[in-house]
């Protein structure tokens, strides 16, 4: 849903959700993961930031509440979404007809060749 402020409002709020290309990279390595948690300061944090869903990208005011969360629905749908890779720019590119195939090196070689030959041709 648009966000009545502006596209970037969802982000300033506490509600702000992180998006699912950047939870991926935080569950692939703990320093983008850091990243993330060092923009907040412990004690705006439910919990002092100590119970923390990487899945879902969310703070819990108990270890008790953590638990409970990670057995709950919204937790295991967050999972079953988080098992299909984000799309990458590269898949956005290949779908729009722009591949980077480098094994088709070779023919573009040739495609050259020929280029240059009527090139010359013309010349
Ligand atoms: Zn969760």
């Amino acid at each position: 849903m648009p966000a009545i402020r502006g596209a970037d409002s969802k982000k300033k709020t506490r509600r702000g959700t992180r998006g699912l290309d950047q939870i991926h990279a935080d569950v692939a390595s703990k320093k983008h993961l850091q990243q993330h948690l060092d923009t907040h300061a412990p004690e705006d944090l439910p919990g002092f930031g100590q119970h923390y869903c990487v899945q879902c990208a969310k703070f819990f005011e108990s270890q008790m509440n953590l638990e409970k969360h990670t057995k709950g629905k919204p937790h295991k749908r967050r999972l079953r979404q988080l098992k299909d890779e984000p799309y990458s720019q590269k898949e956005a590119e290949a779908a729009a007809g722009l591949t980077t195939d480098n094994g088709r090196k070779e023919v573009r070689e040739s495609e050259m060749v020929d280029v240059v030959d009527g090139v010359d041709g013309v010349s």
